[in-house]
């Protein structure tokens, strides 16, 4: 058990989200109007956490809100219901994060993210766009490199999971095939629009040990829709045309990924 259902519910309900059990009258109401798909879209940090900075101290986790919010706006406008894990700069911790999509059976989970390269020669040369899904082992050392730094939120104040506990049982369920070429899926579908709509380097689609993914019992993935830590990537990022694109890119990537769905599964 990662996360206790009531408190992951609370945490939904913090972050705006109606519950589905609660006020009956009013789900009564909704009926007629079901949304197509409900998504959960996580913005990467928060709180005490900023993740990754621009070469000018722009923070990961306050451009990650603003384009999760844009994210939301546009899978509102296809019909569909959309969970924030946090709406404003507050911490929440790694495993509450899908546990939410879990506890509000989402079906989708979208964590966004900014890239990041630890020295000065790198943090030049890489720009671009990296999807990632879960699997227990990292596709290369650049996953690896990832995983370890967006994991390292963890750290600041989550127990450390012990390796015997849930989150290694659910790495092993999730060898099930199913679930790993739903996600699969999913991150090639957003991945091949935001780096054909960005016209962004393409550091391809990868697989590596995300927590914030561990607990996600439907088609997950992590989006670095970009290095903050380069200095051309990060003049982009900071204009609203550009976040304009990634949001429509991403929204695009979720429309698609709902349509091969709906057709595999006739
Ligand atoms: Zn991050």
């Amino acid at each position: 058990m990662l996360v206790p259902l009531a408190a992951a519910l609370a945490l939904s309900l913090a972050a705006g989200a109606p519950a589905k059990a609660a006020k009956p009258g009013k789900a009564r109401a909704k009926a007629a109007t079901e949304p197509a798909f409900v998504a959960v879209i996580d913005p990467g940090h928060g709180g005490e956490a900023d993740g990754a900075r621009s070469p000018i101290g722009e923070k990961e986790k306050d451009v990650a809100l603003d384009l999760a919010l844009r994210i939301s706006r546009r899978l509102k406008a296809l019909g569909a219901k959309v969970v924030l894990t946090r709406t404003g700069d507050l911490s929440v911790p790694l495993v509450n994060r899908a546990a939410i999509a879990t506890a509000l059976r989402a079906d989708l989970f979208v964590s966004v993210h900014l890239n990041s390269m630890p020295t000065a020669e790198q943090r030049r040369r890489y720009s671009g766009i990296e999807t990632y899904f879960l699997s227990a082992d990292a596709t290369d050392s650049r996953a690896s490199a990832v995983a370890a730094r967006e994991n390292a939120d963890r750290l600041a104040g989550e127990p450390v999971p012990d390796p015997s506990d849930a989150v290694a049982g659910i790495l092993t369920s999730l060898e099930d095939a199913a679930a790993l070429q739903a996600s699969s899926r999913l991150a090639y579908a957003i991945h091949e629009r935001l780096v054909a709509s960005l016209e962004a380097e393409d550091h391809g689609v990868k697989q590596a040990p995300f927590y914030v993914l561990a607990g996600a019992r439907m088609p997950a993935v992590l989006l670095e829709v970009g290095f903050i830590s380069n200095e051309a990537e990060a003049a982009k990022l900071r204009t609203r045309a550009y976040r304009e694109k990634i949001a429509d890119a991403v929204a695009e990537g979720i429309s698609a990924f709902r349509g091969e769905t709906r057709r595999a599964s006739r």
